[in-house]
């Protein structure tokens, strides 16, 4: 192993809180570190909204913005290389790469995102990121004064219908054949929401819109669909460093980003910070927490070198 890598911080990870992480450490000349394989969770759209400054810009005009930001540091290095595990202990790490030598550092930032699978009805992949979409925020305005369907019969159906109320003109549960709870029929009808039972054969784009084909129904027309993804951490890292979960899933963090494990910090999608209900995802909110973590780094670093 080289031993003349070892690194302050490495930084798995460079979507949005990877890179304003590097930057955050570029800037405090602290040596890193970043890897990336050049996979981002918002691949499958070509507008980014909700980001000050950016509303509509393609996603990877704001990461090639960032990442040229953060190489202007001299103490921040890129790799595109794939981390395949992370062992170690808080000063000593070894990040071991795809078809190259192991790298060290004193800390670990981690910002590899999550995974998402899509429901399993025909149509919702190819239009998925732009008239299929699975957060309200990110899209929700782009279907505004249509009627905007909701596929779906988990109880969140309801509040998601909830939500859009001010933005659609007219809005459906699509229920794709599965039984809705009785509480989630009430504040449907509360709302004045209708609910299409019938199984979605297929989901096709026409024109601006979508339509919908059901099983013995009239096809439904909309001007966009809101769908929940099931999502899964990208990498099996936090599993290789037992770092504690959240019952989602996501890496639990304090507000610094610090995991349960010393050293190592997580930012982004994959984590989820105090009095959250979930990871908050939003490449605003991941940049945000990728600076925080970073800043983390930083002053922990400091503070063991100080008696105060
Ligand atoms: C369809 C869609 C549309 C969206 N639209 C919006 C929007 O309009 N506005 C908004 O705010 N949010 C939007 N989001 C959410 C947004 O994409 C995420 O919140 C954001 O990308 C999270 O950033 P991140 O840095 O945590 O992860 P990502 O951006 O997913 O970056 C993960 C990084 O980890 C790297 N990585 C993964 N595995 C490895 C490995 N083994 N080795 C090295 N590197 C690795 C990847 O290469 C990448 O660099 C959307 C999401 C989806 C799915």
């Amino acid at each position: 192993m080289d031993k003349s890598n070892v690194y302050d911080v490495a930084v798995i990870g460079a979507g949005s809180a990877g890179l304003q992480a590097a930057q955050t450490l570029g800037r405090m000349h602290r040596s890193s570190v970043v890897f990336s394989t050049d996979r981002y969770r918002n691949d499958p759209t070509g507008h980014m909204h909700n980001f000050l400054g950016h509303d509509g810009a393609p996603p990877a005009e704001l990461r090639t913005a960032a990442r040229k930001d953060a190489e202007a540091y001299a103490d921040v290095t890129f790799r595109e290389a794939g981390v395949t595990r992370i062992s170690g202990e808080l000063d000593d790490f070894v990040i071991e790469v795809a078809g190259e030598e192991p790298v060290r550092a004193r800390r670990v930032l981690l910002a590899t995102g999550v995974r998402d699978t899509l429901p399993d009805v025909p149509g919702i992949e190819e239009n998925f990121g732009d008239l299929v979409a699975h957060c309200p925020f990110c899209h929700g305005h782009e279907y505004a004064g249509t009627r905007v369907g909701i596929l779906g019969s988990a109880p969140h159906v309801a509040a998601m219908a909830s939500m859009l109320g001010p933005i659609a003109a007219e809005i459906v549960v699509l229920s794709n054949g599965e039984d809705l709870d009785e509480a989630t029929v009430a504040n449907l009808e509360r709302l004045g929401v209708p609910v299409a039972a019938q199984p979605v054969r297929v989901v096709r784009r026409e024109g601006d819109g979508l339509v919908v084909e059901l099983d013995g129904a009239e096809p439904i027309a909309l001007g966009g669909m809101l769908v929940k993804t099931d999502w899964e951490q990208s990498t099996p890292f936090a599993d290789q460093l037992d770092l504690e979960r959240s019952a989602m899933d996501a890496v639990i963090v304090d507000a610094f980003g610090r995991t349960s494990v010393p050293g190592v910090y997580a930012a982004g999608d994959m984590a989820q910070g105090p009095g959250l209900p979930m990871p908050m995802a939003s490449v605003l909110a991941a940049a945000a927490a990728g600076m925080m973590a970073a800043a983390a780094c930083v002053q922990d670093a400091a503070l063991e070198r100080i008696t105060l």
